[in-house]
């Protein structure tokens, strides 16, 4: 494997919680309880510390292993594993347990010949993307922001804006974990696989991941186009563009309406397709920049009905006129602040919800009815394109769906949560009538009735789980939430 592209070791995110690391180490006797949070805001969570990864899988195992023998013989809590801590239901914080944080294992080795990174679970899409622009290559499958760490990534099995693809777990071609006994496992398709169809979209509960081979294709320019269309017609339009014989879009998105007076009933689809010529050429990348005017927009749309209606306006008639061609890796290469709340009364909350294709207008339908009872303040809603997972144990999509994200500004208050949690109880819900599920690094508001009827192998999850980790060494708010053991 070449060594073409190289990231400085640490990179570490200030936190005022104990570091505690070094082979040997036992864990201090009384060390200082700190509270940390996720992104929602909404998960301020007491930890008995924090535990930072190395650089090297070796060197993190050898610091954690002390720590997990401990917690194995009950001398020690169970330990959470974290990325950058942007799921929204504590699933990277186990309560007055210890947190790894994996951000220091970072670096990014390409093969370039077989199209194959190795790539460090701490680093993030922001790191890789310059990396791979410089070889002309970039990301096979990852979010639609650029924030996250590989190691979160694979561990949502994350998706993004790409056409007819699964998941991430598809791009996987090896994974390096370190398991609860403290042995590096490595696993693949063939190799040690049942442990590694677990690990995607595990949660972290199998172990920490330490680095991972993922799949890269060429970065190219691409044209955009753009479609308007009724809800009820998505499916079939999105088919005739984006799936059809001879058409060539490899990026595709919807986005619909958040005005009041048409709530998710018109939607705007994107294509993108290659400009010959361009594919596997080194192109200029953007610097990651934050539009004012983009972000005050849509943060003027929140709890204001003309701002949306004027956002509306804008992203069906007017962006499409003044939108040029974007290579793959800028279109990736976009902060979440972008849009992020700064008011520290509210949050934004994400949801997503699979949907079987030709059933996303039923949906919609029933969703649209949900928010304006409930009186919901919706701010964004995009439609994917997710293609059925025949890796992950955990699948989410376990058919083709669209994937139906969406964005609300809640309160933080009790009744904010409360009405939250009743809103999503009833959209899940009117998912799981149409065969649908939800993505579980969000709010943990799902019943656990819920939860099952939308992953009906739960509780066998579950009991792999406790097969590879019988003392619940990793656990977190996810685990907390469903599973007692
Ligand atoms: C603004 C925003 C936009 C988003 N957009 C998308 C999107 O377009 N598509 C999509 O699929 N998701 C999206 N998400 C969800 C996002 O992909 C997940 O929350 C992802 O896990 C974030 O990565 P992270 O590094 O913050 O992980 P964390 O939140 O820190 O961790 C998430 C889970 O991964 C586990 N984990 C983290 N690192 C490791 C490791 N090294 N080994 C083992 N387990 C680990 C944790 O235990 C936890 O259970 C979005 C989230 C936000 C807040």
């Amino acid at each position: 494997m070449a060594a073409l592209g190289g990231l400085a070791v640490g990179g570490l995110v200030a936190t005022a919680a104990q570091r505690w690391l070094g082979a040997g180490n036992a864990a201090p006797d009384s060390p200082p309880s700190e509270f940390l949070n996720d992104a929602s805001t909404l998960n301020p969570t007491r930890v008995r510390g924090v535990v930072f990864a190395s650089s090297s899988p070796e060197s993190t195992a050898d610091a954690l292993r002390p720590l997990l023998r401990r917690v194995a013989g009950g001398d020690d809590p169970a330990l959470a594993v974290s990325g950058v801590r942007h799921s929204m239901g504590g699933q990277s914080l186990h309560a007055d347990g210890w947190v790894v944080d994996a951000q220091p294992l970072k670096g990014v080795v390409v093969d370039t010949e077989n199209s194959v990174m190795r790539v460090g679970a701490g680093t993030t899409w922001r790191e890789v993307i310059p990396v791979l622009n410089e070889l002309g290559l970039a990301p096979h499958v990852m979010q639609s922001n650029h924030d996250f760490t590989i190691g979160g990534s694979l561990s949502v099995n994350c998706h993004g804006l790409h056409a007819n693809t699964a998941p991430i777990s598809g791009t996987v071609r090896r994974l390096r974990l370190l398991t609860a006994n403290g042995d590096i496992v490595t696993c693949g398709p063939t190799e040690n696989s049942d442990l590694f169809r677990h690990v995607l979209g595990g949660y972290g509960l199998f172990g920490v991941v330490l680095e991972a081979d993922l799949g890269v294709v060429p970065n190219a320019l691409h044209e955009r186009r753009f479609t308007t269309t009724r809800t009820e017609d998505y499916c079939d339009v999105f088919t005739e563009h984006v799936c059809a014989p001879g058409t060539d879009a490899e990026m595709a998105y919807g986005r619909l309406s958040v005005d009041p007076g048409n709530l998710l009933e018109e939607a705007v689809i994107t294509t993108l397709s290659p400009v010959p010529g361009t594919r596997g050429t080194v192109l200029p990348l953007g610097a990651p920049s934050v539009p004012k005017l983009s972000r005050a927009i849509f943060r003027n749309s929140v709890d204001n009905e003309f701002g949306k209606k004027l956002r509306w306006w804008l992203e069906r008639d007017v962006v499409p006129l003044t939108t040029g061609h974007i290579s793959r890796n800028d279109l990736f290469n976009e902060p979440a602040r972008l849009f992020a709340n700064a008011k520290s009364s509210k949050t934004d909350i994400l949801h997503e919800y699979f949907i079987p294709r030709v059933r996303l207008a039923e949906f919609t339908r029933a969703a649209r009815g949900i928010i304006k009872r409930t009186g919901a303040d919706l701010l964004n809603a995009t439609v994917r394109d997710v293609r059925r997972d025949e890796r992950s144990a955990l699948a989410y999509a376990q058919q083709d769906v669209f994937g139906l994200v969406m964005l609300f500004d809640q309160d933080r208050s009790s009744t904010g949560e409360r009405d939250m949690r009743r809103m999503t109880e009833s959209l899940i819900e009117a998912a799981i009538a149409v065969g649908g599920s939800f993505y579980l690094p969000y709010r943990l508001h799902a019943t656990l009735d819920q939860l099952v009827k939308a992953y009906p192998m739960w509780e066998s999850f579950v009991e792999t789980k406790f097969r590879h980790d019988p003392h619940g060494v990793f656990r977190n708010g996810l685990l907390d939430t469903y599973a007692q053991d």
